[in-house]
Parts: structure tokens; C-alpha cells; sequence
């Protein structure tokens, strides 16, 4: 089984990481670690070049672009580190490792926004200009993309449309941590765009812990094929773990929830998930 966005090399786990990335390792899970800004991104390669099975990415979260929203993963206010997506530099930490397996995460958060309306309009103007540098150095180095996309599908849309019209992302995308409807997915799915599932799926209804969510509905819609797990580490465990730190390995959950939706085992779940995942990256 493959966690294919994780941050297993953030600070939130200190002295803990050479633990976590055991747990994980044992459990026969391999992991993909994803760098969000310059600092972070030369620490996933080095934590990647540090173990076995582990991969990286580097790329600059849409967050980090201006100073006016807050971590998306987190839904609390971090001191947000302002960068903008400088070519040269994530082009020097892709060859710095053949650990980096892509680009990300990059892409567009529009949860949290300005309130006046001329700054709203600077902060996707700004998303989006960081986003292309980020396709274009994508196709460049010819490593799919790791797309992080929060309340702006139409955009996204929009603009992968107009990448692929020009001959660019050759090697595709990834919507990771996707909470958005089947149609947003197919639309996605037909330009031959991967969804990515977290443990968002196992977050039942508190008052009605029977009932299925939306997005447990969407993935019941959607094939298995156009599908990768992922736990996005250390934000969202999932059930049983809700509320906990979150470490690679329960990305089983996650595989678990997928199979008891479709009425199918985990290990298929695992098996075909894993060889789109390996076949994507690369691996
Ligand atoms: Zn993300
Ligand atoms: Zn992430």
C-alpha cells in the first residue's frame, strides 16, 4: 500500500519521525512525502534519500502565496511563510534527488479569502500565476503534478484545459485530498486527471453515524481506476484515530472505507490503488 501525500517530514512529529516512518514501514506501507514551500520541500528530500520506500515531491501550497489566508489542512491560523514559486530554485531541488517523483503540492485555496473584493481578486491572480510557473516547470522536468484544490474546481478546471491545449502536463495531475462532488471528479476524471481520497471519507454524520456523507457517496459513483489513498499526515486521521495525530500507516483506513463503499476487499483496494499509484509516480 502506498500513502501517496503525506508530510511525515514536518516538525510537528520532532523526535518521533524515525518511529513513525518504522511503524509505517513495517506495516508493509510505503509513503509519499510532500514538500509545501522551498524549506519544506528540501526537507522532504532529504527525509526521502534518509529511508526506504519513502518518496518525495517539491512545490509551494497556494497558502503560501500571500498572507492573507491560513494552513488549509489545519483550519487555524499559522504564521504563514509568504513565497512566491520561483522556477530556478524548485528546478535545483528536483535534481538535487531522484527521490522527487513530482510537483506539489501546488494549486488553488479559495476556503478562506480576503473580505474586500479588489484583494480577493490579488489573491487568485496570485495563486494562479505561482500555479502556472508551477505546470510549466512540471512539464519541463516531465514529473506529473500534485494538485491541492480547495473551493475552486471551476478554475482548476479552466486551467488544465488550457495546459493540456498547449501540450503541457504530459505526465498528468492528481486532485489530492478531493471532497468534491461526482460530477466535479468526472469532469476531472475525462481529462484523464486522477482523484486522491483521505480519511475525510471515513467522517460519518455524528447524529447519524449509519447514514452515508456526500462524499462516501461519491466515492461509491466513482472507478477504482481513477482513484489513489492518501492520508495527508500529520492533519485528518481518520476513524478511529479522528482528532489524533495522523501517521502514514492508517492510510489502510482509508483503503478499508473504500472497500466497505463498493462491496469490494481491501487487498483489491490496495492492489489496483497501488499500481495506479506506481504507474503515476513513476515508482
Ligand atoms: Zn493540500
Ligand atoms: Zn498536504
Amino acid at each position: 500500500m502506498i500513502d501517496t501525500h503525506c508530510h511525515v517530514h514536518f516538525t510537528d512529529y520532532g523526535e518521533n519521525r524515525a518511529d513513525v516512518i518504522g511503524r509505517t514501514q513495517k506495516k508493509g506501507v510505503e509513503m509519499i512525502t510532500i514538500g509545501t514551500q522551498t524549506s519544506t520541500s528540501l526537507e522532504a528530500i532529504q527525509t526521502a534519500e534518509q529511508y526506504e520506500g519513502v518518496w518525495c515531491t517539491v512545490g509551494l501550497h497556494p497558502s503560501h502565496t500571500h498572507p492573507y489566508t491560513l494552513h488549509a489542512d489545519q483550519n487555524e491560523v499559522t504564521d504563514t511563510h509568504v513565497e512566491l514559486f520561483d522556477k530556478d530554485d524548485y528546478r535545483k531541488l528536483v535534481e538535487r534527488s531522484n527521490k522527487v517523483v513530482a510537483i506539489g503540492e501546488v494549486g488553488l485555496d479559495y476556503y478562506r479569502l480576503p473580505t474586500e473584493a479588489e484583494d480577493v481578486a490579488d489573491v487568485k491572480l496570485k495563486q494562479k500565476t505561482e500555479l502556472w510557473k508551477a505546470i510549466e516547470l512540471a512539464t519541463e522536468v516531465n514529473l506529473p503534478l500534485v494538485l491541492h484544490v480547495r473551493d475552486a474546481h471551476t478554475d482548476m478546471v479552466s486551467i488544465i484545459e488550457a495546459a493540456q491545449t498547449r501540450g503541457m502536463m504530459s505526465r498528468g495531475a492528481v486532485i489530492h485530498c478531493f471532497t468534491g462532488t461526482t460530477e466535479e471528479a468526472r469532469v476531472y476524471h475525462r481529462l484523464g486527471i486522477l482523484t486522491s481520497f483521505t480519511g475525510i471519507i471515513t467522517f460519518g454524520d455524528k447524529k447519524h453515524p449509519e447514514k452515508l456523507t456526500p462524499l462516501m457517496k461519491t466515492v461509491q459513483d466513482l472507478p477504482l481506476e481513477m482513484m489513489m489513498i492518501e492520508t495527508d499526515a500529520p492533519y485528518l486521521a481518520p476513524e478511529p484515530h479522528r482528532g489524533k495525530q495522523n501517521e502514514p500507516w492508517m492510510v489502510q483506513y482509508v483503503a478499508e472505507k473504500i472497500a466497505a463503499l463498493k462491496g469490494i476487499t481491501t487487498e483489491e483496494v490496495d492492489r489496483v490503488t497501488t499500481k495506479t499509484a506506481q504507474h503515476f509516480f513513476g515508482l
